[in-house]
């Protein structure tokens, strides 16, 4: 059992950017590390820079304090009790074996989960520090992936990849995604769909790609195809949520990512959505909301992962 003296080191793999920080029994980050994932070079100089941070934050840890683990936050499929990353394609590694190589140089407890899992983790366990126990947390950048705490408890599925829900399929007789499935959520309302239908529907804007903040700003600016490309992107979401609540019928639906931090209008279009087709009875009991983390939320969730039954308390 760990308690309020205890201190975990969070680290997030993102695909540009890595983040270490040492987090206390409070969710207070009290020192940070950030620097490039270069994961071109390979997962083992990734995790040699890792260690070199944590090394350099366990030291920060006070006198009276317990260093009770590392907890990791990656995309991809992981497997959890091996610790590894079994494949993650946006850092092109295949069996990443960074729970062992941690565990020998340090010799704490480490743990390993999805970076959209831990999200929700972190929306439970420091964000209503346990008070609301049916949550699902959402994450809308360049892709689209998600948590759900059920009655307390994070759902993984057999194999920890419960929450692709940007693999949900919208449209049976949509495009054929990466993923292998057609008609799949990511590839209606994600960053990268949003970009990509702009650059079809608007041609290409000064001989460039769009990007989703060109696609915002047109909208905002009266430009009537971009305002219906986020309009029809919201419809989507708001469905794929009316889903997802009525299938689990939590309490608080919460958005984060890139896209929704960085615009309003996605998410109001998912809102009113969800008001005009959810079952009235599940809508009056759930708020949807935006996260209130910023960047950090990826190493709130791999800490608090190790806080999961002890916070409340
Ligand atoms: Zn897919």
């Amino acid at each position: 059992m760990i308690g309020h003296n205890a201190y975990v080191i969070g680290v997030d793999i993102g695909r540009t950017t890595t983040l270490v920080a040492l987090v206390n029994g409070n969710g207070e980050i009290l020192n940070q590390m950030e620097f490039p994932t270069l994961p071109e070079k390979g997962w083992e100089d990734t995790i040699s820079r890792i260690m070199q941070a944590i090394t350099s934050l366990e030291e920060c840890i006070p006198e009276h304090g317990i260093w009770s683990g590392i907890g990791i936050a990656s995309a991809g499929v992981i497997n959890c009790e091996r610790k590894n990353i079994v494949y993650a394609s946006n850092l092109g590694w295949h069996n990443a074996e960074v729970g062992s190589v941690l565990m020998e140089r340090f010799n704490v407890p480490v743990r390993l989960g999805n970076d959209a899992n831990l999200a929700a983790v972190a929306e439970y366990v420091w964000g209503t520090k346990k008070d609301v126990q049916d949550l699902i947390y959402i994450t809308v950048s360049t892709g689209i992936g998600a948590g759900i705490i059920n009655g307390g408890q994070l759902v993984q599925g057999k194999s920890n990849s419960a929450g692709e829900f940007g693999h949900i399929t919208m449209d049976v007789m949509g495009q054929q995604c990466k993923c292998g499935n057609y008609g799949c959520l990511e590839n209606y309302c994600s960053g990268t769909a949003i970009a990509y239908i702009a650059d079809r529907r608007l041609g290409k804007l000064k001989g460039q790609s769009w990007t989703t903040k060109d696609v915002f700003e047109a909208a905002q600016n009266g430009n009537g195809i971009a305002l219906d490309i986020v309009k029809v992107a919201g419809i989507y979401l708001g469905n794929s949520i009316v889903s997802l609540i009525h299938l689990f019928n939590p309490t608080k639906v919460i958005l984060g990512g890139g896209i929704i931090n960085n615009d309003n209008m996605l998410f109001q279009e998912a809102n009113k959505t969800i008001n005009n087709r959810c079952l009235p009875t599940m809508r009056n009991q759930v708020t949807i909301q935006k996260t209130m983390f910023g960047k950090e939320i990826g190493v709130l969730g791999a800490t608090g992962i190790f806080f999961m039954d002890e916070v409340s308390s």
